[in-house]
């Protein structure tokens, strides 16, 4: 080769690497946020503001046809970036309306724009997608995000279960409003999370167009249909809707009379309901075999006790409204909806929350209760495991006993709505019983929270 043309094309590359490195486009957003326990869940580089989801579902086929308008800003130059999407053939791609570049690689989609990205800029993906969605398997077995059921599909997203039905940056982190409009065979009812905003029926096939305008998480999204007997109303003075599957209304009956006043009691202890709708979602749905807490529509995948329902009911305030920022604070979820429980109980003379206490630490050392401690479960199968829960809901009594009853209602009630809407930390709630009861608690909580075996008292 010519030592000229060398020259003219060494010349050339370092020209237009100085131009790229100027304008920083070639930066790519990360694949994951970095969670400790889903590392791969949402994506870098970017937040999303607004979900549009337009989904048919076909029950006799289970195809699901999708076209999701997602608006969002770049929070850096962005050459590519990622969503989260688990199978599904890619219709089309496009990003502020011109056909974007794509690729799979797992639970993410690539994406490479027409025109990269600047820092600071909103955009505005569409992407139309179309297939048979598979339920996602965790690491503890369970499954989640999209369940046929024998009339239409269970759908719950925690924690990774959202990618099955709708391309998302499925992490806590993003929250986002949604417009979910869902079209199923008349006949069928689809419920989703926020305000029923239209309905209506053309050619055998029912819309039903739902409005989230709170902020969500990913993870809270639903789009349950099946066969359903809706009651459309007011719960404590909140817009409800509450759909049951034929099959559950009798034994739904008993917890759904107490729906009120379960609701005035947490916001007597959390404060004022944090969303503008109440609801729920009863179906019958026994593979699924438990209940989660959807925005505004908690799912039950059959007819709840009222215990069941009080939890599920304080995560819109402990979960939903105050949400972890990484999948290991998820005592912050569980411990307090366990610790709600209790307080229901109390509240309805069933028994003391100290009583509950008792009782859990009578059991011996090598009950799976003491290990791993709540605060650190270590592994995602240990994600929903018994520590988390009762060992949780215990520490939350020993704050209670220690800071005595005026500070530690002041403490969950400051925690619900300082951190309303927003993503917090285990050390965030550390720092404000702190702050509230002038106390020293950190030895308390590490003791209850990180150290594995039974704590001593
Ligand atoms: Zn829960």
């Amino acid at each position: 080769m010519p030592r000229g043309r060398v020259l003219t094309l060494a010349v050339l590359v370092s020209a237009v690497f100085a131009a790229h490195a100027n304008a920083r486009f070639d930066a790519l957003g990360s694949p994951g946020l970095g969670d400790p326990l889903f590392p791969l869940a949402g994506n870098g580089g970017y937040d999303v503001g607004h979900y549009a989801l337009q989904l048919a579902y076909e029950p006799r086929t289970k195809v699901l046809d999708g076209s999701a308008t997602i608006t969002a800003t770049a929070r850096q130059n962005l050459a590519r970036f990622d969503l989260d999407l688990r199978g599904f053939r890619i219709g089309s791609l496009k990003v502020d309306g011109r056909p974007a570049a794509f690729g799979r690689n797992g639970q993410e989609l690539q994406i490479t724009p027409a025109i990269p990205l600047k820092s600071g800029r909103q955009f505005v993906v569409n992407v139309s997608y179309s297939g048979v969605p598979s339920a996602v398997t965790d690491p503890d077995g369970s499954i989640e995000g999209w369940v046929a059921t024998n009339d239409g599909a269970f759908v719950v997203g925690e924690p990774q279960g959202s990618p099955s039905w709708f391309p998302s940056n499925d992490n806590p982190r993003d929250k986002a409003s949604y417009d979910i409009s869902v079209t199923v065979p008349a006949g069928l009812t689809a419920v989703s999370n926020g305000t029923l905003v239209g309905q209506s029926t053309r050619n055998g096939r029912t819309t039903f167009a739902w409005r989230e305008s709170f902020p969500m998480a990913s993870y809270l999204a639903t789009a349950t249909l099946g066969r359903f007997v809706v009651t459309k109303g007011r719960v404590a003075g909140i817009p409800s809707y509450v759909a049951v599957d034929p099959s559950q209304v009798a034994g739904s009956a008993a917890a759904l009379a107490q729906f009120p006043e379960i609701v005035r009691f947490l916001s007597s202890i959390y404060g004022p309901y944090p969303f503008d709708t109440v609801g729920a979602i009863i179906d019958n749905a026994p593979e699924v075999g438990y209940a989660l807490e959807s925005q505004t529509k908690p799912n039950f995948d059959s007819a709840p006790d009222v215990t069941t329902l009080a939890h599920e009911i304080s995560h819109q305030w402990v979960g939903d409204s105050v949400t972890l920022t990484t999948w290991p604070d998820i005592w912050l979820h569980e411990g307090f909806a366990t610790y709600s429980e209790w307080l229901w109980a109390d509240h309805t003379g069933q028994f003391t929350p100290q009583a509950a206490f008792d009782y859990y630490y009578s059991l011996p050392d090598s009950n799976p209760l003491w290990s791993p401690p709540p605060g650190a479960p270590g592994d995602a199968a240990n994600l929903f495991g018994d520590p988390v829960y009762f060992r949780g809901a215990m520490t939350l009594q020993v704050l209670r006993n220690t800071v005595g009853d005026a500070a530690f209602f002041r403490i969950l009630r400051r925690w619900a709505t300082q951190y309303r809407y927003g993503n917090v930390t285990t050390a965030q709630f550390i720092a404000l019983a702190q702050q509230e009861s002038h106390m020293d608690l950190g030895a308390m909580f590490h003791r209850w929270l990180y150290e594995p075996g039974k704590p001593a008292v």
